[in-house]
């Protein structure tokens, strides 16, 4: 079977567990696991914090995000394809008490002029907007992206108007690949980041919330709290290591594959849309007559599995343990579809 149903289904290579399995570990409860701190300090001086905070996944950084930055009553401000409002079972209003103000914006994208005019004036009946969330790339958006010269008017406007701004980056190297912008310029954007390990990087768990230390200090209480303080985490730290430092750098090649299923599906007759590729996933529209998930069954039962995220949405995400000779059939394979 050839998975393109995410990018999270990739397995660690021998090389990486061998590096596991050397890790130094020790109980980071207490902050004295020697692979964690290597970690939360390598990422964080990439992008020019001064600390980070190493998690079990990309919702718990976000979660903690959101409880950092806000009160109850207060709300945050996000595209509506946001993972933050989408895929995180409603953990803000659970976890932080606070409502979302949801911004139509293009592929999962917004602008500074959208959230001005979504920021609430104050009132007593009015939740307060504290918080802005973006996402780099927009997973629902179909891996679009924002460049920085996009992103600074927001931040700008933020500032101005005394909001918060995180970034959920869950896939972000994918981006920074295309735009070959720097992480330490990311970094400059933003009061807080997460990143995934186990999306594109190929790691098998962790996430990074990265931010000043305060905000550290903050969030590794609420990591506790959240139940995600682990022990011996730096076996997992390393595998983050390892994928940070020696599985950056190809996931050009997941992108290009992404793009070229992208152009071969605009071609096809059972295709109604394909959302511009910009990353490492494709999704489509089935045209009519065709829904998704005996179209899906079809792809399966021709050996390819990819999952619907709409009743005639389908999404292929490419990665590291989808390699040439997969992408040469998948591309027959789609071909004659029909
Ligand atoms: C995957 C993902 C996350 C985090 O997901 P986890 O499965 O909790 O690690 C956050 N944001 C985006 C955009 C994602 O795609």
């Amino acid at each position: 079977m050839i998975n393109l149903i995410s990018d999270t289904v990739t397995k660690p290579t021998p090389e990486m567990l061998n590096f596991m399995m050397k890790a130094e570990v020790g109980d980071d409860v207490f902050g004295q696991d020697p692979s964690v701190n290597e970690l939360e300090l390598y990422v964080a001086d990439m992008f020019g914090k001064d600390n980070a905070l190493f998690c079990p996944s990309g919702t718990m950084t976000n979660q903690i995000a959101i409880k950092c930055h806000t009160q109850p009553l207060d709300e945050v401000i996000c595209d509506h394809y946001s993972h933050i409002y989408q895929y995180e079972t409603g953990g803000y209003a659970f976890n932080s008490g606070v409502a979302v103000n949801l911004i139509h914006g293009t592929n999962g994208k917004i602008t500074a002029e959208q959230v001005e005019a979504a920021i609430k004036p104050v009132y007593d009946w009015l939740p307060i907007s504290k918080l802005v969330v973006l996402e780099n790339s927009c997973n629902k958006g179909g891996g679009s992206y924002y460049k920085l010269d996009e992103i600074a008017p927001i931040t700008q406007l933020c500032k101005e108007r005394g909001l918060k701004l995180h970034l959920d980056g869950a896939r972000l190297f994918n981006v920074l690949v295309e735009t070959e912008e720097s992480t330490v310029d990311v970094g400059k954007h933003f009061d807080s980041i997460s990143i995934c390990m186990s999306k594109g990087l190929g790691a098998p768990v962790g996430s990074l919330l990265i931010g000043d230390k305060d905000f550290i200090t903050q969030a590794r209480r609420f990591r506790k709290v959240m139940g995600g303080g682990m022990r011996q985490a730096g076996y997992l730290a390393a595998a983050c290591l390892f994928a940070l430092k020696e599985q950056r750098g190809r996931l050009k090649i997941d992108n290009d594959k992404a793009s070229e299923i992208g152009r071969l599906l605009e071609q096809q007759p059972y295709v109604e849309l394909v959302r511009p590729v910009k990353t490492n996933i494709v999704i489509f529209d089935l045209a009519d007559g065709y829904k998704a998930d005996p179209f899906l069954e079809k792809l399966k039962s021709r050996g390819i599995l990819a999952i619907a995220i709409g009743p005639e949405t389908i999404r292929f995400v490419t990665h590291l343990n989808y390699t040439d000779e997969m992408h040469v059939e998948v591309l027959n394979i789609l071909k004659s579809m029909v």
